[in-house]
């Protein structure tokens, strides 16, 4: 498995809550706060549409972020609504993020609801909701109109999911505290959910702050720990794609793990051929593995006309700035009305 153990030390994100306020806005604040902005978005754009590549804009990304200073920001060249300052930069106590103005989150966990994409008005379910960071931004992305139907099982989550919720200005999400393996996607109130973010629980293998050293990191990533998990986010995965009008399903983990992640894909893409991948973020450089890996031989990759994994994205911590993260777009084929019979 990859390795992200060593020293990586990650810039801190702040996602701009567009419910809450403007990009313009916001860095107009932390300018006033004697900040300094070293790349406008337009100037962010600029490089990113000026990259031969996405390994180039992978390059450009991690080198700006080496000449961060303390009080210097810039916009993130992929991410519209992300800012990007130095590491050790400490924004809890600041009044934009205790207004919910801005929201501290990793980049990589900002791409599952920017690449999910729900235009305004339209059904959404989060699936495995708590704390809530990728709720938030879906609303956003619905500009408050629509529904996101939030889901998740640990009472005690779902209060901190409430509270972030309402932090975030989201007025059109309805908080579920229920299993959603137990959830019927024949329910009338779900006949217009054609958007579902699934991010379950996973190993976390891909968090660079984990505290390693506390934990037995042999015992608490043992090929029995992932397989259980892998069965259970299989599950999830499949019973999203169950919703009867479901178009478009994210598959997200901070796992580096092949088993909870290319091959849950797989494996529930296989039962499900009205499913295919599509090509997250092209301009993105790292993407999804197809070699043997944790110690387990990926057969159902290696089956004539599986799909191409290499469509999902993977975050790599010292490529990418970012943790370890992976992301699966998942869409309902268009069927011929005769394929349909
Ligand atoms: N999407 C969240 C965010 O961005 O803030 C993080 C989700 S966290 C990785 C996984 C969540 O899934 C946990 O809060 C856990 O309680 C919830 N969960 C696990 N199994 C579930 C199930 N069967 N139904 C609903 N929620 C579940």
């Amino acid at each position: 498995p990859q390795s992200v153990k060593d020293e990586v030390i990650l810039p801190r994100y702040v996602r701009v809550n567009l419910l809450k306020s403007t990009v313009d806005d916001v860095i107009q604040t932390f300018i006033e706060e004697s900040y300094h902005c070293i790349l406008s978005r337009e100037q962010a754009d600029t490089k990113r549409k000026e990259a031969r590549n996405a390994d180039d804009i992978c390059k450009i990304h991690a080198n700006l972020l080496t000449t961060l200073e303390p009080h210097q920001f810039m916009c993130d060249v992929h991410l519209e609504d992300l800012l990007v300052f130095p590491p050790a930069t400490d924004f809890h106590d600041h009044h934009l993020y205790k207004t919910g103005a801005i929201i501290l989150q990793d980049k990589a966990s900002c791409l599952p609801a920017y690449l999910l994409a729900p235009p305004p008005g339209s059904h959404v379910i989060d699936a495995c909701a708590a704390p809530g960071n990728k709720t938030s931004h879906l609303a956003a992305s619905l500009k408050n109109t629509g529904k996101v139907f939030a889901f998740d099982v640990d009472p005690k989550r779902v209060s901190t999911l409430s509270k972030m919720t309402a932090l975030s200005g989201a007025t059109n999400v309805e908080i579920i505290n229920q299993d959603f393996l137990k959830v019927n996607p024949g329910e009338e109130r779900f006949s217009n959910v054609r958007y579902i973010l699934m991010d379950p629980s996973c190993s976390g293998s891909g968090i660079v702050s984990r505290l390693d050293h506390l934990t037995n990191d042999s015992q608490s990533d043992s090929t029995e720990r992932l397989e259980g998990l892998a069965a259970i986010q299989a599950k999830l995965l499949g019973h999203a794609l169950s919703f009867p009008h479901v178009e478009r399903v994210v598959y997200s983990t901070c796992s580096v793990h092949q088993t909870e992640n290319e091959r849950v894909v797989l494996q529930v893409l296989a039962s499900r051929t009205n499913f295919e991948l599509e090509l997250a973020l092209p301009t993105w450089k790292n993407r999804g593995i197809c070699v043997v890996d944790d110690n387990v031989p990926m057969e159902t990759s290696l089956k004539t006309g599986s799909p191409d994994v290499s469509a999902c994205l993977r975050a790599v911590p010292k490529e990418d700035c970012t943790n370890g993260f992976f992301v699966a777009v998942l869409k309902r084929k268009i069927m011929s009305a005769k394929q349909e019979q």
